[in-house]
């Protein structure tokens, strides 16, 4: 079912990590942003953009993680794009002759059967400071920061002021840093995504966060706060004060707070690689 969230822009809600598939409608067609989850879940949206008569015509990925960049044959084989570094990612990943396997293990156990592969990750890379969206519709601002995954992208809706913020912003999930690879610096490149997605709260009043609760006008600031709030306590090994992994955690989301157990410890050990394949 779509969900209108803003002029031009709704929204497909999976069950399992409440991921949300964005559609940006325009003259063409639509602009299809993070597909959904399971077969059956990217059909149904194929199903009511059909219903709609607007034609796939782009697709985005906002990054390389397996729960962003699956794509299904009902939506059709419009191009669909990244930013470089998220193509390169995917392309890396799939070019391992052991590929499907290793994206099959780290997918949810409740749902690894239902989960299509065969198009996954097949993503055209925009150059580097690519800043809109090349498609026939409304203007889709692309804006590129490093934080929770490589060549990980936010996307304006600038006509619409909506948000599209990837895995960034949840309600539900704490931010997960890239702390994965040994050369990069996890928690001062999300605290800069952040200040880079505070320069843009003031063009929009929705924000669509990957997974979670979409937030109206005040939202954005107050979760730019909020997760600024929490990056800030993990990198001085303090305890967050943070809803999404105490008490009041959303029931079916406790597994949240051990995320952040498993990113303190390796934040205090100086990095190293994920304990734990990362579940969204
Ligand atoms: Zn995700």
């Amino acid at each position: 079912m779509l969900t209108q969230v803003a002029d031009c822009v709704l929204t497909h809600r999976s069950e399992l990590l409440e991921n949300n598939a964005v559609v940006v409608l325009g003259g063409a067609g639509a602009l299809v942003v993070d597909p959904g989850l399971t077969g059956g879940e990217m059909a149904c949206l194929a199903g009511d953009l059909r219903a709609l008569g607007r034609p796939v015509v782009a697709g985005f990925a906002t990054h390389p993680d397996w729960d962003h960049a699956l794509w299904h044959a009902g939506l059709g084989d419009a191009p669909r794009y990244g930013t470089a570094r998220c193509a390169a990612a995917l392309r890396d990943l799939r070019s391992g002759a052991d590929w499907r396997a290793r994206v099959a293990e780290g997918l949810p156990p409740e749902i690894a059967g239902e989960v299509p592969l065969d198009l996954f990750g097949l993503v055209t890379g925009l150059p580097a400071g690519t800043a809109r969206i090349p498609w026939d519709g409304p203007p889709v601002r692309v804006v590129e920061h490093q934080g929770h995954a490589p060549g990980h992208a936010a996307l304006v809706v600038e006509d619409s002021g909506v948000l599209v913020a990837g895995d960034m912003l949840s309600d539900v999930l704490v931010p997960m840093l890239d702390d994965e690879r040994d050369d990069n610096d996890p928690v001062e490149d999300y605290l800069a995504a952040l200040r880079l997605l505070e320069g843009v709260a003031g063009d929009v009043d929705v924000v669509v966060p990957g997974h979670g609760s979409v937030g109206g006008a005040g939202e954005v600031r107050a979760r730019i706060a909020l997760d600024r709030a929490y990056v800030h306590a993990l990198r001085d090994g303090d305890d967050p004060d943070d809803p999404r992994i105490g008490p009041a955690a959303r029931p079916g989301w406790e597994w949240v707070a051990d995320v952040h157990a498993g990113q303190a410890r390796r934040l205090a050990r100086g990095g190293g690689r994920r304990a734990t394949p990362r579940p969204g």
